[in-house]
């Protein structure tokens, strides 16, 4: 029988034993189970040290056998426990199997595989149940692999299992052109797949795992390198800079001087849209850095160069705010027919889905005709009924928050594309961002712009310090008396019992307890992603104003809200927020050149991981270092923004956190292949590779944005 990547398990292992295997790990091919390597390896020289062994771990040990004895229980003594005890030379550990007679005749002295989960017994470490092999001609080898194991699926049922595919498996097709595999110094790909399964020695394991490592690395890269090559091919308008038009009128109007940063962004900007192909950059800046100043100087170069610029938010709250602010920022150069209005001026529009259908009629007709030169707004814009006389840039804000088939919508309506900014407050370590958005170029505004206030960040333990939540309300209260307002960020809207959760503060609840008690006689609002469009802008701009001195809200206000004279924060429940997540809203205070402060509130206990993670974004205002250390607390997964999947989990070997060089290293690899042969017509078992990988649930998370 021929058999390949592609056979089914099933009809290689057998029924018997293929089953435990996909209920376990949803395995169906050969392939499946070639790429479930080993978690480690075992070296038989010696016995494995039993003083190693924690309670709850799932193990596989060699012992010794000391002794090994039947005891018979239930009615008439019918049924057996075997009491089997094993050794290291050193200590003991008892193994205890039920209605295996046979095994009461283990003889001591035999040096056995075991494998199962460690539990305390009367004191005692144990192993009950465990599967047991005998050494056999593994001790030639010297070494065995651990793989990830289950209950009904234990290391050793995959070990049998993948060394019956082994023998019988035809050569494999290589993903690794070999030019590649020659640069590196790599195998081949069968050679790889027989020494990760079935090493002779450690090193040998370790070479193996190295090379397959870098092909998961090289096939997301290649993926990349395709699509900034297609990037680089597609054409665009030139939208150079016009001396004496509205971008310069702009600038010379500021009241203030942009930073070095942004003035070097900014110049970058200018370049690339005067040239004819599209720009693809990521803008990465500190929340407050000033990015939507940089991305409006390049909106007005393309209103210049007679195009149209749309600024793509991710909430109707943030939507009608850039609005306010751009409309406000360029005064009368936004007033274009219309009293007051600057020669050669623009109109600036905003178009959103709770927008009444008659204003958004007058947005979309001014669109078409190429009145409006800029337009903010929602996922409203990227509907087929939107028209534009002739899209010029598409800015995307706080994108993480947006698909790439959502930016895919308006980009790829025609053969001639907008040059595209996207903009993240959230920065992104290297290695994720060369995975993740590697098809983008990436900039990063790091400095702040002048006069900034650091925010001060305090951990409320209520759950040691019941006193310190009334200290609180005082900060606010005494911020609101020297003009100032305040933030109080709940994690959920509804009420908290019928959301099953009593300690959360429900934001209904906690308005109204806030108003009536610890801030009673300051003026309340409150703002959640229930409230209809209209709601939510009247909220929002009688906090603009002033108008209120408190605003009581859900994340909504998570990204670019911004009310410079807003000057503390209290978020309750903060363990319920991730690092970054804490980090951006908190960037909501102190923006006013006065330092903010930022109180987060927690229930909970001093020594758990979730009040580590306070402290740590109490420690540091450094929004690079936090993304280290939140990358750090969270899983693989999470960082690709995957679904946890466990074995659907497409990478088994790279760490995206941890293989910096791995990434650099295939980067190049795939640039230069895809370089000579964009189609890869050349290297069929690599398209296939990239064809499945961006078909699958892996193209997911490299375009989740
Ligand atoms: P981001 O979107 O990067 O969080 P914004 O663009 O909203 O930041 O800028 C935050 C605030 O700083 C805005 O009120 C903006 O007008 C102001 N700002 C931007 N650039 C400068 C600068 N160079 N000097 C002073 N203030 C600035
Ligand atoms: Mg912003």
């Amino acid at each position: 029988m021929a058999v390949s990547l592609t056979t089914r398990l099933a009809g290689v292992v057998g029924d018997k034993s293929a089953k435990p295997l996909e209920q376990a790990f949803g395995m169906r091919t050969v392939d499946d189970l070639l790429r479930h390597y080993p978690r480690r390896y075992l070296e038989l020289g010696e016995l494995t040290t039993l003083a190693g062994l924690t309670v709850g771990e799932r193990v596989t040990i060699m012992a010794k056998v000391v002794s090994a004895k039947n005891f018979g229980f239930g009615p008439g003594g019918r049924r057996t426990r075997t009491e089997i005890v094993v050794t290291d030379d050193t200590g003991h550990i008892s193994l205890t199997f039920f209605n295996q007679p046979w095994r009461g005749k283990t003889r001591p002295g035999e040096v056995g595989l075991f494998a199962g989960v460690v539990e305390e017994f009367r004191g005692k470490l144990q192993l009950s149940q465990p599967q047991h092999d005998p050494v056999g001609d593994r001790l030639s080898r010297g070494i065995m692999p651990v793989y990830p194991a289950a209950a009904k699926a234990d290391s050793m049922l995959i070990e049998r299992c993948v060394g019956t595919v082994l023998d019988v498996l035809d050569d494999v097709p290589d993903v690794l052109p070999a030019s590649v595999r020659e640069e590196h110094g790599y195998g081949g790909a069968a050679a790889a797949l027989e020494s990760v399964h079935r090493p002779r020695s450690l090193a040998e394991a370790h070479a193996a795992q190295a090379r397959l490592r870098f092909e998961e690395a090289f096939v997301i890269q290649t993926v990349l390198a395709q699509r900034r090559h297609e990037a680089a091919e597609a054409r665009a308008t030139a939208r150079p800079a016009v001396t004496g038009g509205l971008r310069q009128r702009f600038v010379e109007r500021l009241p203030f001087t942009l930073t070095a940063g942004q003035q070097e962004v900014a110049d970058q900007l200018a370049a690339d849209l005067s040239a004819a192909h599209p720009m693809h950059r990521l803008l990465q800046g500190e929340v407050g850095s000033g990015k939507t100043v940089v991305a409006l100087l390049a909106m007005l170069q393309v209103v210049d160069a007679g195009g149209q610029a749309a600024l793509l938010a991710p909430t109707e709250v943030l939507a009608a705010q850039h609005h306010r602010t751009i409309s406000a920022m360029l005064g009368d150069l936004a007033r274009s027919g219309m009293i007051g209005g600057a020669e050669g001026a623009t109109r600036v529009r905003l178009l959103t889905g709770s927008m009444p259908a008659r204003a958004r009629q007058e947005s979309m007709l001014d669109l078409v005709s190429g009145e409006a030169g800029i337009v903010v707004g929602t996922h409203a814009l990227i509907q087929d009924t939107v028209e534009f006389a002739d899209l010029g840039l598409l800015v995307v804000d706080e994108q993480h928050r947006f698909g790439v088939e959502q930016r895919a919508a308006l980009v790829d309506r025609s053969d001639v594309r907008p040059h595209v900014l996207v903009m993240t407050a959230t920065p992104i370590p290297r290695t994720v961002a060369m995975t993740v958005f590697g098809d983008l170029e990436t900039s990063v505004l790091s400095e702040l712009p002048a006069g900034r206030q650091p925010i001060q960040t305090t951990v409320v333990p209520v759950a040691d310090k019941p006193a310190w939540l009334h200290r609180a309300w005082d900060r606010v209260r005494e911020e609101v008396g020297r003009g100032r307002q305040a933030y109080v960020v709940v994690s959920r809207i509804g009420d908290a019992a019928s959301e099953g959760s009593q300690e959360t503060r429900s934001l209904v609840d906690l308005h109204a307890e806030l108003s009536e008690g610890p801030l009673s006689g300051l003026r309340v609002g409150a703002l959640h992603g229930r409230m209809s469009g209209d709601e939510k802008d009247a909220v929002m701009s009688s906090f603009a104003a002033g108008t209120l001195d408190v605003l009581v809200a859900t994340t909504v206000i998570e990204v670019g809200v911004d009310v410079p004279n807003a000057s503390v924060m209290v978020v309750m429940d903060a363990e319920r927020f991730g690092i970054s997540q804490l980090h951006q809203l908190r960037g909501r205070v102190g923006r006013g050149g006065e330092p903010g402060l930022c109180l987060l509130v927690t229930m909970a206990d001093a020594e758990s991981p979730a009040a580590e993670r306070l402290r740590a974004v109490a420690s540091t205002t450094d929004g690079f270092e936090l993304s280290r250390l939140d990358v750090e607390m969270r899983s693989e997964g999470d960082v690709l923004g995957t679904r946890q999947s466990g074995f659907r989990s497409s990478l088994r070997l790279l760490s995206v956190v941890k293989h910096e060089s791995v990434i650099v290293r295939a980067r190049d690899s795939a640039e230069r292949v895809v370089a000579a042969d964009p189609t890869l017509d050349a290297e069929p078992a690599l398209r296939d590779a990239v064809a499945a990988l961006e078909s699958s649930e892996r193209a997911e998370y490299l375009e989740r944005t």
